[in-house]
């Protein structure tokens, strides 16, 4: 099974609970399995997809529901708000993992991911939003790998009046990072609040990026590092993300191209395998497409 069909997989299971003639404890067990299967399939942790079952048994209860409530609909509930439950508080300390305003000056958020997943794109965005938010953002360039990241970053940064560091020399993203990092910390005169660091993603999961990744975060000390995923990656969602989470601390994902075809089923395995929440899904290529994470349609949209 692909993971994007999760949802689709999921679906057909409430489906098949919906077309049954009488809804009783088999019909439940077997929907509910085979949920379990796709969302394992999915790589979605075991404990996880038992939380599940058992959550959704208890709180559907089918001995104890009266003759013409319409179980169906409960049972689709319950299954619906496990699932939002599963992509909500993953670590169950989610006031941890986003910065507060005024919580400390120059606080610095990292961000990691593959070379296409959409995270240059998202710096500027999550700048952008945080700058309409009242934050006083600055970016850093610290891919060198990528020709022409500093210039993409350059150019997103001057159009949402951002301002960036970068180096078309240098080649060695720490020192880059450190300078950059400090060179806004120590501006007087604007005060920055909110120092994003943009990382070299490669073009696939390899050794040398997840040690640059680690040596980067102990350069720079991130008060919070997020994930980029690509909506449409799939299957591979967990084993990348989890890449990533053993190299770095990451504290939150953000979902990328939410506006192409792909519902994003990756993302319950990235959340799963980061312990980490959505924070945000990207929604288009402009800086201003950048959306705050609300987990009913999303998981609606996940399901459709
Ligand atoms: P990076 O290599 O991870 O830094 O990826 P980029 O930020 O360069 O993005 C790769 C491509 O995806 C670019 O063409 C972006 O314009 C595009 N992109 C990024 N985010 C989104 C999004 O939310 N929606 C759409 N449609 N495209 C996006």
């Amino acid at each position: 099974m692909v993971l994007a069909e999760l949802g689709g997989s999921i679906s057909r299971a409430l489906q098949q609970m919906i077309n049954a003639t009488v809804v009783d404890e088999k019909v439940l067990n077997d929907c509910l399995n085979e949920i379990s299967r796709a969302l394992l399939q999915s790589d979605v942790q075991f404990s996880l997809v038992r939380d599940m079952q058992i959550n959704v048994k208890k709180n559907v209860n089918l001995s104890d529901l009266a003759a013409g409530q319409n179980k169906r609909k409960i049972i689709q509930q319950a299954v619906f708000d496990q699932l939002c439950q599963m992509l909500q508080d993953p670590s169950g300390k989610p006031d941890q993992l986003v910065p507060k305003k005024g919580k400390k000056p120059g606080q610095v958020v990292m961000f990691v991911g593959l070379q296409g997943s959409g995270k240059t794109t998202t710096c500027t965005k999550y700048a952008y939003y945080h700058k309409n938010k009242g934050w006083k953002p600055a970016l850093v360039c610290a891919d060198t790998f990528r020709a022409g990241a500093f210039d993409q970053l350059k150019q997103n940064a001057a159009k949402a009046k951002v301002p960036f560091y970068g180096s078309y020399t240098e080649t060695d993203p720490v020192k880059i990072a450190v300078e950059g990092v400090e060179r806004f910390k120590n501006d007087q005169s604007n005060s920055f609040d909110l120092i994003i660091v943009d990382t070299s993603g490669r073009h696939k999961q390899e050794a040398a990026l997840f040690e640059e990744m680690r040596q980067l975060s102990e350069a720079i000390s991130p008060d919070l590092v997020v994930f980029v995923m690509d909506a449409s990656i799939g299957q591979s969602a967990f084993h990348q993300a989890q890449a990533f989470k053993q190299s770095v601390a990451v504290g939150a994902v953000i979902v990328a191209k939410m506006d192409g075809h792909a519902k994003g089923g990756g993302t319950l395995s990235a959340v799963a395998a980061t312990k980490s929440p959505v924070i945000f899904i990207g929604t288009g290529e402009h800086t201003d497409q950048l959306e705050a994470f609300d987990v009913k349609p999303f998981v609606r949209r996940l399901l459709g």
